[in-house]
């Protein structure tokens, strides 16, 4: 619960650390993700918000969501590495993309989101449908 997560972007002029907050790993294949990330869907792991720390050089889009909240994508102003995904639906958490952790061993993704928009090349990587 208390698992201290540390990442940061391929030029590593951007770094993070943050606690694991307790609720699940997901993959989101929203059309959002697919464009910010050039590929099918994002890899989010969910870190506490007030233990969350990145450093300032880290660049912040904001976007309308899908219930169109804003929503904040995080990324390296060098390198362009995505970073962080935050909510204003949920001022609690803050979620980290897999793919920028120390350790992506870490993630073990237990549900997709927004599975209805996953495109027929990545419809394999689903995981979790009822
Ligand atoms: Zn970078
Ligand atoms: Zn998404």
């Amino acid at each position: 619960m208390t698992e201290r997560i540390t990442g940061g972007c391929k030029c590593g002029l951007v770094r993070y650390a943050g606690t694991r907050l307790d609720v699940p790993m997901f993959r989101c294949h929203c059309r959002d993700c697919q464009h910010l990330t050039g590929s099918g869907h994002s890899e989010m792991m969910p870190l506490v918000r007030d233990s969350f720390e990145i450093s300032s050089a880290c660049k912040t889009y904001e976007m309308l969501g899908g219930s169109g909240n804003p929503t904040f994508s995080g990324f390296c102003p060098n390198c362009g590495a995505q970073l962080t995904r935050r909510s204003s639906l949920m001022d609690d958490r803050i979620y980290v993309h897999a793919s920028s952790l120390d350790d992506p061993r870490k993630y073990n993704p237990e549900k997709s989101i927004y599975q209805e928009s996953a495109q027929s090349w990545d419809a394999t990587s689903v995981v979790g449908q009822t």
